[in-house]
Formats: structure tokens, sequence, C-alpha cells
């Protein structure tokens, strides 16, 4: 017997069997933005290239393009870079 809506969402963090259950399908983390956008913009790709909506949290993302990629950094270094900072200034620098 299929899992209800709410039972799937008590299975924290989601994992690959309950993503598929829920109906989802293998996809990197770039295109679930992508397809976000379609989903917000009424799948038009000309609104989703002149959203103004600059304050998105998927607005820099929203061209299925990582803008911080060939920075130097990845992006998973300049989180773990911040996460230290952030535990560095929470215990008054002493790290
Ligand atoms: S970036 Fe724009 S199109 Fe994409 S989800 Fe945000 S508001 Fe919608």
């Amino acid at each position: 017997m299929p899992k209800s809506r709410t039972e799937l969402t008590a299975i924290w963090p989601p994992t690959a069997d309950v993503a598929r259950e829920a109906g989802h399908a293998p996809q990197s983390p770039l295109q679930a933005i992508r397809t976000k956008c379609f989903d917000c913009a009424g799948y038009q790709v000309s609104e989703i290239r002149r959203c103004e909506a600059t304050g998105c949290a998927l607005w820099p993302f929203r061209a299925g393009e990582h803008p911080w990629w060939g920075e130097g950094k990845k992006t998973s270094q300049t989180l773990a870079d911040s996460e230290r900072e952030t535990a560095s200034e929470s215990d008054g620098g002493a790290a």
C-alpha cells in the first residue's frame, strides 16, 4: 500500500526511495531549481530569463547554471568555509 503524503513527509531527510515513491525522478539540484522556475514562470523560458525577483534564493541559478563555479573555489568549499567562519564568530573567534 502506498504511503500517504504525511507518511512520506515524516521521513526526514527524504531518501531516494521516498523521493521515488512521491513521484520524483532522480535529478540534480540545478535541474530541480530549473524545474521550479519553469513552474513559477508559467513554463515560459522568456519569463524565467526576465524574472526580476532578485531576492528569490533561486534567482542566481535560474538559467540552470551555477554562477559561482569557476571563481576558484567550489561552492561546497565556500559553504564549508562559511560554516567555519560562522562557528568561529559564535565562539568569539577562537579557532
Ligand atoms: S528565480 Fe524567478 S522564476 Fe525562479 S522561482 Fe524565483 S521568482 Fe520564480
